[in-house]
C-alpha cells in the first residue's frame, strides 16, 4: 500500500495535544484522557491497523463492528473518488435523486427479505433508528390510530445516542445524568441465557420473556403501542444470546396485536452472521423493518438505511390527506459518495463470498474461544459467527463479577494490545468482532494471543488482591 508508505504530511507529537485540547471524544473516560490523551491510529489494512509509533495490531473489532471487508480496499476508495469527482453532492428532496442512491436502493431490496422494498436513507445507525421511530408513528397517524405510540424496547439494548435513539437504548450505564423521553419507551427483560433464573431451563425462560411482552401489552394498551425494537443478538450490551425462538415468538404475540416489529440489523447484518440479513435467515423472523448501517459501508462513509415493508410503504407513501410531502429526512440522506461506497463494498461481499467466509470460520472462531474457558475469569464464551464475547467473572459458579474498580475488560485489553490484538473492552466484557476475512490461520494466532493475554490477567489480578 503506497500511501501507507508516504510519509506523515503531521507532527504526531503536535496532532497528539492538538486532539486531547481540542476533541470531545465519544465513550472516552475523562478521568484517563486527561492524563494520556488517545491513541492515533494512523494506518490500516486488510485485517491490521497500526498506531503513529508505527505499531501494527490484529483489529479484533472490525473498527466498531464495522469493517467488515477488512481494511485498505482501494476499490472502495476508487468508487468513492470517482463519485465524488463526477457529482460530490446534490439534494435527494424534492423529487431529486442520484445514480448510486437509486442502484443502491434496489440492491437492498434484492438482497433484503422478499417482503421489504424500500429503502429511507440516514447517515448511521442512530439516526436510522430515530428516523425509524417517526416514520412508524407517521403510519399510524395516518391510519387514524395517533395513540399508538409507545415503542417497547429492552434492557442493555443499544441502539444509538440520538435523543430518541439513546432512549431506546436500555444500558443504564450509557444514560447516567443524560435524560430519556421515557413517555415513549417501554424497556422489557434483557433475553440472556447466561444469566437466566436459576434453575430455569432454555424453553421455560423464552416463555417467561414472552409471557412479559404479553403482560405489558396488557398492562399498556397494544392501542398505545406503535412497535417492539431488537437486536437479533444484543451487541454492545454484551452480546447477548435470547433462547432459541425467542424472536419468532416475540414477533407473532407483537403481529396479535398490531405492533410493529423493527430489527436493528446495524450489527448483525452485511454478513457479522453470515447473512446480509440475519433476521429472517437465521431467526425466521419478518420485521416490517429492518435498520442497517456499520457493514452496509464496511465503514468506509457514513450510511445507515430503514428497509421498510410493503404493506407500510402503501401507508407512508400513498399522496396525503394534506399534501403530498413525507416532511422528515436528511442533507445527505442517500449521499452520492456513501451510496458509492456501500454499492462496491457489496460488490465485494458476493464476489469474494464473504458470507460463505464467516459461516465457514465464524464456528471455528467460537470453538477454539471456548477453549479459553479454563481461564480463572472466564464465566461464558458466547454469541455467534464474527459476533462474540467473553465475559468475565469473579466466581464461575456463582457468576459474581470482579469489582468494577478492577477493570478486568481493560487489564485483558491491554494484554491483548501488548501482544499485538486489539479487542474491545466493554465493562467486565471483552468483545472479538473482526473483519469478516479473517481465516483460520489469523483465528490460531488470535487465541494463541488471549490465551496468553488472560493469563498474564490472571497473574496481575491476584497480585492486587481480586482473586
Ligand atoms: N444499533 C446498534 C445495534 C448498534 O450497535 C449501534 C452502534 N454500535 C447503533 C445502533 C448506532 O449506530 P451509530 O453509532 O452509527 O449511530
Amino acid at each position: 500500500n503506497e500511501i501507507l508508505k508516504a510519509p506523515r504530511a503531521y507532527d504526531t507529537e503536535v496532532l497528539w495535544q492538538k486532539d486531547k485540547d481540542h476533541f470531545i471524544h465519544p465513550f472516552t473516560d475523562f478521568s484517563v484522557f486527561h492524563e494520556q490523551g488517545c491513541d492515533l491510529i494512523t494506518g490500516s489494512e486488510g485485517i491490521h491497523v497500526e498506531d503513529s509509533h508505527g505499531n501494527r495490531f490484529i483489529d479484533g473489532i472490525a473498527g466498531l463492528w464495522c469493517v467488515n471487508v477488512g481494511h485498505g480496499r482501494s476499490e472502495i476508495a476508487q468508487a468513492m473518488a470517482e463519485q465524488a469527482t463526477r457529482m460530490a453532492y446534490f439534494s435527494t428532496f424534492n423529487n431529486l435523486s442520484n445514480a448510486p442512491a437509486a442502484e443502491l436502493a434496489a440492491k437492498l431490496a434484492e438482497l433484503a427479505p422478499a417482503h421489504l422494498n424500500h429503502v429511507f436513507y440516514s447517515c448511521g445507525g442512530s439516526a436510522a433508528n430515530d428516523a425509524t421511530i417517526r416514520l412508524v408513528h407517521y403510519y399510524f397517524n395516518r391510519l387514524g390510530k395517533p395513540n399508538k405510540k409507545r415503542i417497547l424496547s429492552r434492557r442493555n439494548a443499544y441502539h444509538g445516542t440520538t435523543y430518541l435513539a439513546a432512549s431506546l437504548t436500555g444500558i443504564e450505564s450509557n444514560n447516567w445524568d443524560f435524560d430519556t423521553l421515557d413517555h415513549l419507551v417501554t424497556h422489557l427483560s434483557e433475553a440472556n441465557c447466561y444469566r437466566r433464573p436459576e434453575g430455569m431451563s432454555e424453553s421455560e425462560y423464552c416463555d417467561h420473556l414472552v409471557k412479559e411482552l404479553e403482560d405489558t401489552i396488557e398492562r399498556i394498551g397494544a392501542d398505545n403501542i406503535a412497535a417492539f425494537i431488537a437486536e437479533p443478538i444484543m451487541g454492545a450490551g454484551g452480546v447477548l444470546m435470547a433462547p432459541k425462538g425467542y424472536h419468532k415468538r416475540m414477533q407473532a404475540v407483537c403481529r396479535a396485536h398490531d405492533i410493529l416489529y423493527i430489527a436493528d440489523e446495524v450489527v448483525t447484518g452485511f454478513g457479522r452472521l453470515g447473512h446480509f440479513f440475519a433476521s429472517e435467515a437465521m431467526f425466521d423472523t419478518q420485521p416490517d423493518i429492518i435498520n442497517v448501517a456499520k457493514g452496509l459501508s464496511s465503514g468506509y462513509a457514513p450510511l445507515g438505511a430503514t428497509l421498510i415493508s410493503d404493506e407500510l410503504y402503501e401507508v407512508l407513501g400513498t399522496p396525503q390527506r394534506k399534501g403530498g410531502v413525507l416532511s422528515t429526512g436528511f442533507t445527505y440522506s442517500g449521499h452520492p459518495v456513501s451510496c458509492a461506497a456501500a454499492l462496491k463494498n457489496i460488490e465485494i461481499m458476493q464476489r469474494e463470498s464473504i458470507c460463505d467466509n464467516v459461516r465457514e470460520v465464524g464456528p471455528y472462531l467460537e470453538e477454539r474461544l471456548k477453549t479459553l474457558a479454563h481461564h480463572a475469569t472466564v464465566g461464558d464464551v458466547r454469541g455467534s459467527h464474527f459476533m462474540l464475547c467473553i465475559e468475565n467473572v469473579a466466581d464461575k459458579t456463582t457468576k459474581k463479577l470482579l469489582p468494577v474498580e478492577a477493570r478486568v475488560g481493560d487489564r485483558i485489553a491491554f494484554e491483548a494490545q501488548q501482544r499485538g490484538l486489539i479487542v474491545r473492552p466493554v465493562g467486565h466484557l471483552n468483545i472479538v468482532s473482526p473483519p469478516l476475512i479473517w481465516d483460520r490461520g489469523v483465528v490460531d494466532r488470535v487465541v494463541e494471543t488471549l490465551d496468553e493475554s488472560l493469563a498474564a490477567t490472571t497473574a496481575t489480578l491476584k497480585r492486587d488482591g481480586y482473586l
